[in-house]
């Protein structure tokens, strides 16, 4: 890698895989399938000025009538479909978690945090339908028409992270999310001249669909959590290079390795099947785990949604310097 170690790493993005030419077709018609439905029209009013909470709002993505009839008939017509609304309630119980750690500590006491519903993102059909982008986006591409969405539903406070929570489980592109700069840190200086608000990418679909509703979890709160981690306070806790190596992976049983959320897809072997389905890549080293008790004999791969400390140690000093005062 041609960085330097000081270098925040530039491309947080998890697990993006191969796919076979056929199961790029069959996303195709997913992808066809999922802009037959009309666009939103519901407009989220913006919230400014200081004492105003940092918000997490957090956006249903348009799920293919074939997924959300997996999850009966109730939600047929609901758009917030069971994975989405564990999603959801996850990234709400992180949140606690930290504000409970920070609390406990006489930390963050006037600071209001909220985790918000947004109204659902239904992207237009593309005026080039036959473009790469336009069948299987790339992250930046999905970023890029989340931000457009956001800016006109004059959405974008200069204290929010907004979450997509996406549904394309066959989009190797996106793999299971992510964030990218220039709008990866909440609350940063407006790069682009709109606001500082950050968003990110979490591909529920693609957990679902490949791993567990435990890894959806997960996953959602890590995508979220990216966005209040710059790098400098990462670095300034236990030296990690990484926001992945804030976490832990315990051996909770002999061939068992219990895995927190800003660990999860980073935790296992760099191959397939080592944790999640798809492993993220690049920066982390298990050396530098918050606590990594290795590998060796592990057979089950479990999931617990409970925040190591230096997570919330990190994303607590990082609310303290952005928005406290
Ligand atoms: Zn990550």
């Amino acid at each position: 890698m041609a960085s330097g170690l000081d270098d925040p790493p530039a491309d947080r993005t998890t697990g993006r895989w191969r796919v076979t030419r056929r199961e790029a077709l069959v996303a195709l018609g997913g992808a066809a399938l999922a802009s037959s439905t009309g666009p939103s029209t519901t407009a989220m009013v913006a919230d400014r000025g200081p004492d105003e909470p940092v918000r997490i709002r957090v956006y249903p993505g348009d799920v293919p009538f074939q997924a959300r009839l997996r999850y009966g008939l109730s939600d047929l017509r609901r758009d917030w479909p069971t994975p989405l609304r564990d999603a959801l309630a996850a990234i709400e119980d992180a949140f606690e978690q930290v504000l409970a750690y920070a609390r406990e500590r006489s930390r963050l006491e006037s600071l209001e945090v909220r985790v918000e519903r947004g109204a659902p993102i239904r992207f237009p059909p593309s005026t080039t339908p036959l473009s790469t982008d336009a069948v299987l986006p790339s992250l930046e591409a999905l970023l890029e028409r989340f931000r457009e969405r956001l800016r006109r539903r004059d959405a974008l406070t200069g204290r929010a992270c907004h979450v997509l929570l996406d549904w394309s489980p066959l989009n190797y592109r996106v793999g299971y999310g992510g964030t990218l700069a220039p709008n990866s840190i909440t609350g940063s200086s407006a790069a682009d001249g709109d606001s500082g608000d950050a968003q990110t990418v979490a591909n529920v679909g693609a957990t679902e669909v490949w791993d567990s509703r435990a890894v959806t979890r997960n996953m959602a709160i890590h995508e979220t959590m990216h966005t209040f981690l710059p790098h400098e306070i990462v670095d300034a806790i236990g030296a990690a290079y990484c926001d992945h190596e804030l976490g832990t992976a315990v051996r909770t049983a002999e061939d068992t390795l219990e895995i927190s959320p800003i660990a999860t897809a980073y935790a296992g072997h760099d191959r397939i099947g080592g944790g999640t389905r798809f492993p993220g890549t690049g920066c982390c080293d298990r050396d530098r785990f918050s606590r990594h008790d290795g590998t060796d004999g592990i057979e089950n791969w479990t999931y617990t949604t409970e925040l190591s400390e230096a997570t919330c140690e990190a994303v607590t000093r990082f609310l303290e310097r952005r928005f406290e005062d």
